[in-house]
C-alpha cells in the first residue's frame, strides 16, 4: 500500500524520528551487571567474529560449541553470550541483553511485507523474515477489517544500524551507564527480522507509551497472538525483559507460542524457561 506523497513524507519523517528513539527493542533499560569491557565492546560496530565471550557456567542455554577461548575469571567473565547458531533462525529465538547476535548475522529470508509502511521501498528496515511478513499481512488485514489503519514503522534492523543508534545514544562514552536507553548492537530483537514496531496512520502517539491507550493498541494486544505476534515488552514485566514498556513493539513467535504466552501472561523469557530453553 502506498501513501500519498505528502503523507509519505510526513510518515518518513515520523519514522526516522521514531527510529532515533527506538533502539532495542526500542528503548531498553538494561541492568548494570556488565563486564568491564561491555560498553566498548558493545558500541563497536564490528567486533571480530572470533571474539565470542565464553559462556557463563549457568543460564547460558544450549551450549554453542563455539567457545574457543579460555574461560575468564569470574571478575572478567562477560555477562552475555552469543545466541547459538542453531537457534538463530528459530521463530522462538531469544535475543536480549544477555543473549546477543553477532555483527555478521543477517536473517536468511528477509522479504518486504505488503502492508502500509513508513519505510521507503528498498530500505531494509521494511523487511521481515518471510513467515513473519506473511503473518503481519494477515494481522493488518484483520485490523483493517475492524476499521483500524495500522502502519509498520520499523522491521529488520542490522547490527550496524543498531551500533549507530547506540553510539548516538551514548555519545561514544566509554563508561558503563547504569541504564541503557538504547540496546547495544546485537541485543536488539529487530536484528532477528521477527520484530516490528507498529503505529497508526495518523501518527498519534508514535512510539510513545500513550499509544497503549489507543483503540488500535488495545485491539493489537488482544488479537495479535492469533496471528503469531506477542507484545514483547509489556508493562509489569520490565524486571524480566529488562526493557521498558513498549506498547508498539510486537514479536513474531508463531501462533501456538503466541496464544500460549498470552493465555498464561508470560513473556518469551518465561515461556522458554518453562520449556527448559533460553536462559
Ligand atoms: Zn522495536
Amino acid at each position: 500500500m502506498r501513501l500519498r506523497p505528502r503523507k509519505a513524507v510526513l510518515g518518513l519523517a515520523l519514522a526516522l524520528f521514531g527510529l532515533s528513539f527506538c533502539g532495542v527493542g526500542c528503548s531498553a533499560r538494561i541492568s548494570p551487571h556488565l563486564p568491564p569491557s561491555w560498553s566498548s565492546d558493545a558500541s563497536s560496530p564490528s567486533p571480530a567474529p572470533s571474539e565470542e565471550p565464553s559462556a557463563p557456567s549457568e543460564g547460558a542455554g544450549t551450549p554453542s560449541g563455539e567457545s574457543k577461548e579460555p574461560l575468564h575469571s569470574d571478575a572478567e567473565r562477560p555477562k552475555w553470550v552469543f545466541v547459538p547458531p542453531e537457534e538463530r533462525e528459530s521463530v522462538l529465538v531469544l535475543v536480549n541483553a544477555t543473549r546477543r547476535l553477532p555483527a555478521e548475522y543477517r536473517p536468511p529470508d528477509l522479504v518486504r511485507p505488503a502492508v502500509r509502511a513508513w519505510i521507503p521501498e528498498g530500505d531494509e528496515r521494511g523487511l521481515l523474515r518471510r513467515e513473519a511478513a506473511r503473518a503481519l499481512e494477515e494481522l493488518f488485514r484483520a485490523a483493517e477489517e475492524r476499521g483500524f489503519r495500522p502502519v509498520l514503522v520499523s522491521g529488520y534492523r542490522s547490527y550496524a544500524l543498531q551500533a549507530q543508534l547506540y553510539a548516538r545514544q551514548t555519545g561514544g562514552r566509554d563508561e558503563e551507564p547504569e541504564v541503557f536507553v538504547v540496546a547495544p548492537p546485537g541485543a536488539s530483537e529487530h536484528q532477528t527480522g521477527l520484530a516490528v514496531d507498529l503505529g497508526q496512520e495518523d501518527g498519534k502517539y508514535l512510539l510513545q507509551p500513550e499509544f497503549a491507550h489507543t483503540a488500535l493498541a488495545r485491539w493489537l494486544s488482544e488479537n495479535a497472538p492469533r496471528f503469531g505476534f506477542v507484545l514483547r515488552y509489556p508493562a509489569g514485566k520490565e524486571a524480566i525483559t529488562r526493557v521498558v514498556f513498549e506498547p508498539w513493539h510486537y514479536r513474531y513467535v508463531g501462533r501456538e507460542a503466541a496464544e500460549e504466552m498470552a493465555r498464561t501472561n508470560v513473556v518469551l523469557e518465561e515461556y522458554l524457561a518453562a520449556r527448559g530453553e533460553g536462559n
